[in-house]
Order: structure tokens, then C-alpha cells, then sequence
């Protein structure tokens, strides 16, 4: 059940409001949106009388029953989007914000020149793995502290917010300069760390598992929302199927589901879906048609020496064409980038 409140009600009423649900043995979950203030109740919410309830409590505005399994992060509990900002870039709110750079962190000359070019082919956000999730033992694992700190030197330099994924608590402390933590696919489920990150005061970028459902993924953010953050992206990489020509089959009525089911920013990332070079760009433009509030793209300097994912990295020239294609659909989609 969620509680819409009156505009501007002052805090002190809010707080008792909360805690008299609390005393009845509910837990709350305060939603601060820029058009309103809701207040979540969770807990069995069956004798709940919601008509009594916002007839004689006057700081409700109106009140819902919200059946899904998902409170917080339901679309229901805002009237708008869940809107994100980080340094110039914005994410949610109508805008396609293209987050690129290389799979994994290589070096200082790698990185920099990845992120320079992006930047000038207008990407908001750069990317880069640090603490890199591998199938094998035996392949690398990502430059880890020192990839961290390279990011930091770039982001520095180029003023561009970077994103960078996090694969346990332990590694907490290292990612203060890191703008955006990412859980990761193999992650998303790992529910003490999604708890770890609800306690950040900076935005998550939560990818779907390989074989989890839409609602897994919602239950996943809502975990994160639950601890106290609720600045998520939900990112749509693609799913396992019977289907062996793709690395993953790029899932894009979740894009639009999570949309629809969802406040939250949903972006989606072709390179990890496709696996494929030639895909990416195909599947980005798709993925600006059916609705998403950007993409993530694995971009390298030299793709082929690339020490993880090369095969589906866009060069800088192919992602600077693929930057110009976008921004013509853009302008048709009336999107800002
Ligand atoms: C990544 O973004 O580098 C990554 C490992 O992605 P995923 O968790 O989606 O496989
Ligand atoms: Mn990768």
C-alpha cells in the first residue's frame, strides 16, 4: 500500500505518520519524488482500511494498493520518472544518455584515449571494468585498485562521470571516486551486496542476471531501494537462450516492461547481449526506438588486442558513426543526448 502525500507537508508530520505505522508493526519506505512525497507500507496490509485512512489523515493526498511483489520501485508510488544526475550527465527524465568505454581498464594511455574520443563523439558517462567477472580463472581479472585509481586520473582530466563495477562488500571503501557503482549480471542476486550498496549515497547501475525474470530484477532494485537508495538504473543486458549465434539474446520488452512496471531509469546494453561487433549498433538504435533512457557500449581503441571483450567493442571511429546515427534518431524521437 503506498500513501501519496499532500505537496509541501512538513517533515515533523511525515515522521509521525511513519512512525505510527511503524508502531503497528509496518515497515515504511519514504519515496521522495520531485512532484511528491509517498510513503510505502509494507507488511500484511490486508485490514488496512485505505479510504479511512486518507479521509482522516490530513497529509494524505490519495492512496494505493499495490499488489506487485515490487513496493517502492513500482511505478505506482510516482507520478513521473525517477530522474538521476551525475556530474553534467542526466539519466531518466527523457533524455538518451550513452554510457561508453572499454570492457576493461588497461592501462593509462588505453583509458584516456577511449574516454577523450567518446567524450568528443558525446557520451555522457565513461566505463570501465576494474574488477573484471570472469568465466575462467585463467583470463584476466581487471586491473582492480589500480584500475580504480586510472579511472580516477581520467575522470579528473576529462570531467566525464565514470561507472565501474563492484563484485563484493569488501571493495566498498575503494569506490569513493567511483560516480556510479555496477552491480553486475552474475551479481544481481547477491543480496548482501545489494544491501551493502542500498547504503550509498550514489546512483547503482543494476544489470539482470543471465536467467533472471523481469520481476527478479525489480525485487532486485527494491532491495536496494529497501536500504536507503533509491538513485538505480536498471539495465536490460541480455538473457540466456536456446539461441547460439549471439553471446545472449537482448531482451527488449523488458526494456519496455520495466518501464511500464517501473519509475526508474531502464537503459540496456547491446555489446554484452549481441557479443557480437556488427550487432551493437543495429541493437542501439532499437534499443533509443522502444523507449530506454540510454545504452551502454564497449568501445576500444584496438578491439582486437583488447584484453576482454574485444570481440564486441566498437572501434572509436565505429562508435563516433554510431553517436551521429543516434543523434539524427533523436531529434525524430525528440530526445535529448
Ligand atoms: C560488464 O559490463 O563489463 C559486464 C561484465 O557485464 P555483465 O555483468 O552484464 O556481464
Ligand atoms: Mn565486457
Amino acid at each position: 500500500m503506498v500513501f501519496i502525500l499532500n505537496p509541501s507537508v512538513k517533515k515533523e508530520k511525515i515522521n509521525n505518520f511513519i512512525l505510527s505505522w511503524e508502531r503497528k508493526g509496518f515497515s515504511t519506505i519514504l519515496s521522495v519524488g520531485t512532484e511528491h512525497t509517498a510513503v510505502c507500507l509494507i507488511g500484511n496490509t490486508s485490514q488496512v482500511d485505505l479510504e479511512h485512512v486518507v479521509q482522516t489523515t490530513d497529509i494524505v493526498a490519495y492512496g494505493k494498493r499495490i499488489t506487485e511483489r515490487y513496493k517502492a520501485v513500482n511505478r505506482n508510488v510516482r507520478e513521473g520518472n525517477t530522474i538521476i544526475k551525475v556530474g553534467n550527465a542526466v539519466i531518466g527524465g527523457g533524455c538518451f544518455t550513452v554510457i561508453s568505454g572499454p570492457c576493461s581498464v588497461e592501462s593509462e594511455e588505453q583509458i584516456l584515449k577511449i574516454a577523450k574520443s567518446v567524450k568528443n563523439s558525446g557520451a555522457a558517462i565513461l566505463r570501465g571494468g576494474a574488477f573484471k567477472p570472469r568465466t575462467s580463472p585463467y583470463d584476466f581479472q581487471g586491473m582492480q585498485a589500480q584500475g580504480l585509481e586510472l579511472l580516477r586520473v581520467v575522470k579528473n582530466e576529462t570531467g566525464m562521470p565514470i561507472v565501474s563495477e563492484i563484485m563484493n562488500q569488501t571493495q566498498i571503501g575503494l569506490f569513493e571516486d567511483v560516480d556510479i557503482v555496477q552491480i553486475g549480471a552474475r551479481n544481481m542476486q547477491n543480496f548482501d551486496l545489494l544491501k551493502a550498496v542500498g547504503q550509498l549515497k550514489k546512483p547503482v547501475l543494476l544489470k539482470r542476471g543471465l536467467a533472471n525474470t523481469i520481476e527478479e530484477l525489480l525485487m532486485s532494485a527494491e532491495y536496494i531501494y529497501a536500504a536507503g537508495n533509491s538513485e538505480i538504473i536498471l539495465c536490460e543486458r541480455g538473457i540466456r537462450t536456446f539461441e547460439t549465434m549471439t553471446r545472449n539474446t537482448l531482451d527488449l520488452s523488458a526494456v519496455i516492461l520495466l518501464k511500464q512496471k517501473s519509475h526508474l531509469p531502464v537503459i540496456a546494453d547491446p555489446s554484452h547481449a549481441a557479443g557480437i561487433r556488427s550487432l551493437v549498433s543495429p541493437l542501439a538504435k532499437a534499443i533509443m526506438s522502444v523507449g530506454a533512457d540510454g545504452v551502454m557500449i564497449e568501445t576500444h581503441n584496438n578491439p582486437a588486442e583488447a584484453l576482454s571483450d574485444g570481440a564486441q567493442s566498437l572501434d572509436l571511429d565505429q562508435f563516433n558513426t554510431l553517436m551521429k546515427e543516434l543523434k539524427e534518431r533523436a531529434v525524430i524521437e525528440k530526445k535529448e543526448m
